[in-house]
């Protein structure tokens, strides 16, 4: 089973990426798995390449300090000779009115035709992704839920109208449960995201204990004192409760009756946050002095990804009718 998952180098990895996927990804994955920083992606609004460069590199530190095994990890881009083929090869699947319908292209473009035209067909580039790689199982949130349905109906339609030749993955819906959505401290009825304009109400991976300390001394509650489990109408606190039970362990709820106010409850958030990161902020400060370590994950990891990403694109490009090499 190849289970696939990604991130964007769009900012400063957060602590929900860590509660949510990254330390998911280290616990359950195997080597056969593919965790890639997806830079293409991070390229479909305005960016800076050496920014863009830097979080890639920055986030493949990540990867491997939060614990994944570095045999799964690589760089989207580390295929973008392969993915060009097969993106153009998927386009020639896909319908105009398929990609426009995308939820996420309507939110994002807000019908201005200023936006790449990348907005629009990036979700091809994700079939793409996940089909080079033979990918059985891709986690998705809710907001790559539509994403994937689009990747199954690719690559059924490409298996029934050419001949079997991709795997048609599964999307996983994570259970609900601690750690899947981790909300803006500021806005809690908002998901913190790394690309979020406020840093007040997001926890950056590389905060500092101090910065950590302010942040949840500053995080948003309510004009109630009670501390009560209550995501609809206590969002703030309700967030911090799970932040301790994914920190530190144990159920949110249950976690509420040991507190009497809001204060001890943030002070302790914020201590069990501290330990909770130290370890993956000190492997992390070890592999960014070392870059030959890094380069050597690099190209294991692309040397990988390609070996099985060019039989795939054999097998495409034979069934839609090229010539063959
Ligand atoms: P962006 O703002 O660029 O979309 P992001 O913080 O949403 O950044 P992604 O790169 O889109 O991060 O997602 C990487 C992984 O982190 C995904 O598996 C996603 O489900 C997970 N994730 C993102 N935000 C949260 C959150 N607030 N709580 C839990 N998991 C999250
Ligand atoms: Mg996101």
């Amino acid at each position: 089973m190849i289970r696939l998952s990604a991130i964007t180098p769009s900012g400063q990895p957060t602590l929900g990426n860590y509660l949510g996927a990254l330390r998911t990804w280290a616990r359950e994955g195997t080597h056969e798995d593919v965790y890639f920083i997806s830079d293409l992606h991070a390229m479909t609004s305005s960016h800076n390449p050496q920014r863009l460069r830097s979080m890639t590199r920055e986030q493949l530190a990540v990867l491997v300090a939060s614990g994944i095994d570095p045999a799964s990890v690589c760089v989207q881009s580390d295929l973008i000779r392969e993915l060009g083929a097969l993106n153009w090869v998927l386009e020639c699947t896909c319908t105009y009115g398929e990609a426009a319908r995308m939820i996420q292209f309507k939110e994002k473009s807000l019908g201005r035709e200023s936006v790449r035209l990348s907005l629009l067909t990036y979700p091809v580039l994700m079939a793409a992704d996940i089909l080079l790689y033979d990918a059985d199982r891709v986690p998705v949130g809710d907001d790559q839920r539509q994403h994937l349905e689009l990747t199954r109906n690719l690559a059924q339609r490409f298996n029934s109208r050419f001949g079997e030749t991709f795997v048609v993955p599964e999307a996983v819906i994570p259970p609900p449960g601690r750690g899947d959505r981790i909300m803006d401290l500021q806005e809690p009825q908002k998901k913190m995201s790394k690309s979020s304009a406020s840093q007040q109400g997001t926890i950056g991976l590389f905060d500092s204990p101090a910065i950590i300390e302010r942040k949840i001394k500053r995080a948003v509650t309510d004009t109630e004192t009670e501390v009560r489990y209550d995501p609809k109408t206590k969002p703030g606190v309700s967030n911090l409760l799970e932040i301790l039970a994914a920190s530190a362990g144990g159920d949110p709820r249950a976690l509420a009756e040991g507190y009497a106010n809001y204060g001890s409850l943030k002070a302790d958030v914020a201590a069990a946050l501290i330990e909770k990161l130290r370890p993956v902020q000190e492997r992390y400060r070890e592999l960014a002095g070392d870059p030959a370590a890094t380069a050597g994950i690099l190209g294991k990891g692309a040397a990988k990804a390609e070996s099985v990403a060019a039989v795939t694109l054999e097998r495409a490009r034979t069934a839609i009718g090229l010539l063959p090499r």
